[in-house]
């Protein structure tokens, strides 16, 4: 059988203007349904229902996502020791990459392979930069193998470590493309947000893109709200094709990171488990897109709170029409605010008694 023709590469994509969308936030997605522990974050839904992974893979694509991530976030050799389950390690990852370069190829969409930040990068942990150099070798080497067509770094709250997988990138995934992003930047530095080791966020992407990452950006942490100011600031100023992944939940001024937020009512922390009742509205996807757009930025996603109805939303921000937007609400034919002349009388009828609650139902009523 002939090789499935390959889609236009990332890097070309961008050289030609095209945006490309990643839908990301696997961990939570899983969380959410019940099939992964928060705290841990351990992908093991690749091993225990790889059938749900792939039918995730699928409905992000139907949404709208013009990439596959294989999910392989955490699946490094420390996280699967922290579940006893160090022994899948390898097969871990190489599940979770022919998958996604399976459904990549039916699709006809790119598919990414997946690395991440350790919690080993300390002076602390002995000897942890060979230790990460380690992990980092070998998830990039099944990526290869895995016939990628490019990688994804991402969530480095230190740019010593974001710099380190971009090496490994450029020594393990040889001729891939590499899009590598930072994630939780708490310290600021002349008053502007820096990563955890001190250096000013524009600085870290300029010197990431230096090392050879061919995209660079924020994934994770912020939502739209707070991780807009840092991508205006780093369009400005990077020389590398900028990337936007935030969380789709609502950080603010006061709670800029999502582990920060806190209810307004109780005042109890929301993270993780109670996110959802800061969760971003599909509007406001949409206007991170439209605004993403303005700015030329080229490659976007989202990442934790991500679902398929937001990832559509954000593709139809850019003008694409994925083929959920088959199914994209259209209240023309609802009973209360429709105008379809198709519309049961009884329908009308509840229209009127409920005008008065609708501004906008009152010209459907006639
Ligand atoms: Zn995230």
């Amino acid at each position: 059988m002939d090789a499935p023709q390959r889609p236009k590469g990332l890097l070309d994509r961008i050289r030609d203007g095209e945006t490309v969308i990643c839908a990301e936030g696997y961990l939570f997605v899983f969380e959410r349904r019940g099939y992964l522990t928060a705290g841990s974050y351990v992908p093991e839904v690749v091993l225990e229902h790889p059938e749900l992974v792939r039918l995730q893979h699928e409905e992000f694509i139907h949404a709208g996502s013009d990439v596959v991530l294989a999910f392989t976030y955490y699946a490094n050799r420390e996280k699967m020791a922290l579940v006893g389950r160090e022994d899948d390690f390898e097969r871990i990852n190489k599940s979770a990459l022919r998958m996604a370069r399976e459904v990549a190829d039916q699709t006809g969409t790119l598919m990414a392979g997946n690395i991440s930040n350790t919690n080993l990068f300390m002076e602390t942990v002995p000897n942890y930069r060979e230790k990460i150099w380690q992990i980092f070798k070998e998830q990039l080497e099944w990526i290869r193998e895995a016939a990628a067509d490019y990688v994804v770094a991402e969530t480095f709250s230190t740019l010593g470590e974001a710099l380190l997988a971009t090496q490994a990138c450029k020594e393990f995934a040889k001729g891939l493309p590499c899009v590598v992003t930072l994630g939780i930047c708490l310290m600021t530095v002349n008053g502007k947000p820096a990563t955890n080791d001190g250096v000013e966020v524009c600085e870290a992407l300029n010197r990431l893109a230096d090392a050879g990452a061919d995209v660079v950006g924020l994934n994770c942490a912020r939502g739209p709200q707070t991780m807009l100011p840092i991508l205006e600031e780093a369009v400005k100023n990077c020389k590398a094709p900028i990337a936007a992944l935030p969380v789709t939940y609502h950080t603010t001024d006061e709670y800029p990171v999502f582990f920060d937020i806190k209810d307004p009512v109780s005042g109890e922390p929301l993270f993780p488990e109670n996110l959802d009742s800061t969760q971003c509205n599909r509007k406001e996807i949409y206007n991170f897109g439209k605004r993403i757009q303005e700015l030329g930025i080229k490659y976007v996603g989202l990442c934790c709170g991500n679902s398929a109805h937001l990832t559509r939303s954000l593709a139809e921000s850019l003008g694409r029409k994925p083929p959920a937007s088959r199914y994209t609400p259209d209240l023309d034919k609802h009973f209360l605010f429709g105008q379809d002349s198709k519309l049961a009388l009884i329908g009308r009828e509840d229209r009127e008694k409920y005008s008065g609650l609708f501004s906008d139902s009152n010209n459907a009523i006639n």
